[in-house]
């Protein structure tokens, strides 16, 4: 199966701020807190990371000034100034009394600048005794040159209180071995580079040479890492490096998707907490989350595609201990968007490895054949004869154009169908009509030998009618049809009619709806806005349109694997904006529109054929839909009659609401019929006493249906219709 290289993911990589920070402060993390005016949190995590956070928080020459990604923006985030008011906002700045067992190590730090001091508040915090030895009077090193004692005694003494820590001043160190037995030693040199003692290289001892220009907080930093390389080697006995903690960071970033807002401006004093909480708030805490973001899988389940790759990989390959295939949903859910792609820095194409996720869970035949059953019976009756045309105009012996609309153009309205071929006849009469389905709806089920073979079937139609170039009526068919066959040429229905006269003129402000199928079909995205505003709309843009189209929730048709997540990506499009939308997808149209949203499809606009508030039509009324448009066709362009039976019609009564509530639980009327005809004819029916009314059962495909339903004089008046997974098994003799 394909495999997903998450490696390349840079979900894990650090904030540019935290990736230059020589102590690789959270800053995500800290600033969390500080947004939520939580200053002693904030603080903890802070002191934590710095060791001597009134110091640090003074003299921190800031490297993350100009690695803020929002300065390319704005202006960077001031956490200099931040960390300075957390400091000074804080309440409880006593260091958490850790209480570890002592772990039996001795450890000597010789010198008590910054950087000495830094290493020994790391090892007592552990659990080691420290012994520090320093030459001269006083702790404090550098620091006595940079700030008032005051400004940096308070907090030394306040961070090391209670430790197991011992000082020793005016204790000059000239050889290693005056010092007795320790388990590890570190020599941290003074900042003119002076050891008074001999140092060579040996086990267990460590040196840092402060000489090279490092100011106190980047010696600090560098204690931390010695404090490091230290407990490693005192587990291990091997001397590592932790030397540098800055880092590369792989993180990017859209600056584009980035908005733009002031910087706070602090006082000569600083932030106040209200000023910290606001500054606070223009850092975006960055993390690459773009497939979260934007992919409402990955939304719904709080998924990161590593954690996808897991769960994927145990259901498509079950432990013996283990076998529940616990992702199946969810690789059910992807709805074949192609968004994830698209966003993704790095390239992850988490919907095509869902895609063949599902197609290995079919061929395992491990997939709940409910999830698309519904789907692939509905593309079977638009390749059945019922529904199905495939015809050049009479007297026509080679087309140099092949009209394909796809099945569910004319499923939504005929006259999209056949007014759009009407059109396109006057342009180019010898336009031949290929009227079925893609075979989308195989792939999306994972059946790729159910797909070629609907694909077989349109190659052989194209060739039959001499290659001509395809005019699509549908964006997925569009994508589908160019991508399989790449020495087939084609464009959208909405391009070739791009001049066309529009016959229902608008006023008023509309967003266009671009379809996620049509994501890089950059002429069709500009035709429809182009024929919208002829139309005499104002165009509004929608958060996500072009290359950046989400998909209205059709894709993939997740439907019935995850209707909950369906509705909420239904709701959220439909919601986005209150302006109506155009759309040129009839699936697009037609669950927007479902959803209460006024929703026009562009050839409403064109034909003049409907307002935005047209109902959908329902399961049943998409199949009656086609198989009238056939029948029209049929009569119109080729002056042939067909049969147009409509079947259980006369015989069932059904009322409005119940025939809606049908189509929301994916059940078609003529299976509901067949259900009653089945229980009728058997005479298998339970009779309510009081009502009278009858419920039977029928098994289709892999669902169980029921009817409950009255006999009347002529026919029945169904009650209720429902369906579920479980076989109902009888027992006729007991
Ligand atoms: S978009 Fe998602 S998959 Fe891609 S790098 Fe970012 S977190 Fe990783
Ligand atoms: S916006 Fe915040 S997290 Fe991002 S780089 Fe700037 S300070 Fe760091
Ligand atoms: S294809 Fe669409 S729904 Fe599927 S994972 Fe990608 S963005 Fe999400």
């Amino acid at each position: 199966m394909y495999n997903l290289d998450t490696s390349k993911c840079i979900q894990t990589e650090p904030a540019f701020c935290k990736a230059v920070c020589p102590f690789g402060l959270d800053v995500p993390d800290f600033i969390k807190k500080l947004q939520r005016g939580q200053f002693n949190s904030a603080y903890q995590v802070y002191a934590d990371t710095v060791g001597f956070p009134e110091i640090i928080a003074r003299l921190c020459p800031a490297l993350c000034h100009d690695a803020c990604i929002r300065v390319k923006v704005d202006a960077s985030i001031d956490l200099h100034l931040l960390e300075q008011a957390c400091v000074r906002y804080a309440d409880r700045r006593e260091p958490p009394a850790y209480n570890l067992p002592a772990r039996g190590k001795r450890i000597a730090v010789i010198g008590a600048g910054l950087c000495g001091l830094s290493c020994a508040l790391r090892l007592v915090r552990k659990g080691y005794t420290v012994d520090v030895y320093e030459r001269k009077a006083y702790i404090g090193g550098q620091l006595w040159d940079l700030l008032p004692p005051e400004a940096f005694l308070p907090d030394i003494e306040r961070q090391l209180a209670n430790t197991c820590y011992e000082l020793h001043l005016n204790y000059e160190i000239k050889s290693l071995s005056v010092l007795g037995s320790y388990d590890a030693i570190f020599i941290s040199t003074d900042p003119n580079g002076q050891f008074s003692g001999k140092y060579q290289q040996e086990q267990g001892v460590f040196f840092k040479n402060l000489s090279v220009g490092l100011g106190p907080v980047v010696a600090a930093a560098h204690g931390f890492s010695i404090a490091l390389e230290i407990e490693a080697y005192l587990k291990t006995g091997i001397m590592f490096s932790y030397e540098n903690r800055t880092c590369k960071t792989r993180l990017c970033m859209n600056e584009r998707e980035i908005k733009s807002q002031p910087k706070v401006q602090a006082g000569e004093d600083g932030f106040t907490s209200e000023q910290a909480q606001k500054e606070a708030l223009r850092c975006m805490a960055c993390s690459c989350n773009a497939c979260k973001h934007h992919c409402d899988l990955m939304a719904y389940y709080q998924k990161y595609p590593s954690r996808i790759k897991d769960e994927v990989t145990g259901t498509i390959y079950p432990s013996a201990d283990f076998i529940h295939r616990y992702a199946t949903r969810l690789i059910a859910s992807c709805m074949q968007c192609g968004l994830c792609k698209e966003i993704c820095p790095a390239d992850i194409d988490v919907g095509g490895y869902l895609n063949e996720a599902l197609a290995e869970l079919h061929r395992q035949k491990a997939l709940p054949p409910v999830f698309h059953e519904f789907f692939l019976r509905d593309m079977i009756h638009a390749n059945s004869e019922e529904s199905m045309l495939c015809k050049m105009p009479d007297g026509v012996e080679h087309c140099q154009y092949l009209y394909f609309p796809g099945c569910q153009l004319g499923a939504s309205l005929p006259a999209y169908v056949t007014d759009s071929y009407e059109e396109l006849r006057e342009l180019y009469p010898d336009t031949a009509l290929l009227l079925r389905c893609c075979g989308i709806p195989a792939k999306w089920a994972g059946d790729y030998s159910l797909y070629r073979n609907m694909l077989v079937q349109i190659e052989n139609s194209w060739e039959k009618f001499g290659r001509p170039s395809v005019i699509f009526g549908c964006p997925n068919c569009q994508n589908v049809l160019l991508q399989e066959f790449p020495e087939m040429s084609g464009q959208s229905l909405y391009s070739i009619l791009a001049d066309m006269e529009i016959r229902k003129s608008q006023r008023g402000v509309a967003a266009v709806y671009d379809p996620c199928a049509a994501r890089y079909d950059v002429q069709t995205q500009n035709d429809v806005r182009q024929l919208a505003l002829r139309a005499g709309y104002i165009l509004q843009p929608l958060s996500h349109q072009g290359t950046m189209a989400q998909c209205c929730s059709w894709g993939g048709q997740t439907a019935i694997a995850n209707p909950s997540m369906v509705k909420l990506v239904k709701k959220r499009r439909a919601g986005e904006i209150e302006a109506p939308y155009i759309a040129y997808c009839a699936n697009c149209r037609d669950v927007l529109a479902s959803t209460g949203k006024a929703c026009v499809h562009i050839l409403d606009l064109l034909f003049d054929l409907g307002n935005a508030q047209r109902n959908p039509p329902n399961a049943t009324e998409r199949r009656q839909n086609r198989v009238t448009l056939k029948h029209t066709l049929i009569q119109r362009f080729w002056n042939e009659t067909s049969d147009c039976a409509c079947s259980s019609a006369e015989m069932l009564e059904i009322p409005a609401a119940l025939r809606q509530t049908l189509s929301d639980r994916y059940l078609l009327e003529e299976d509901i019929w067949a259900v009653i005809q089945c229980g009728e004819r058997e005479g298998i029916f339970i009779e309510e006493a009081v009502s009278g009314a009858r419920i039977t059962h029928k098994e289709i495909g892999s669902i169980t249906c029921w009817a409950r339903y009255i006999p009347l004089e002529k026919g029945f008046q169904l009650l209720d219709g429902y369906s579920h997974r479980m076989q109902i098994v009888e027992d006729r003799h007991a």
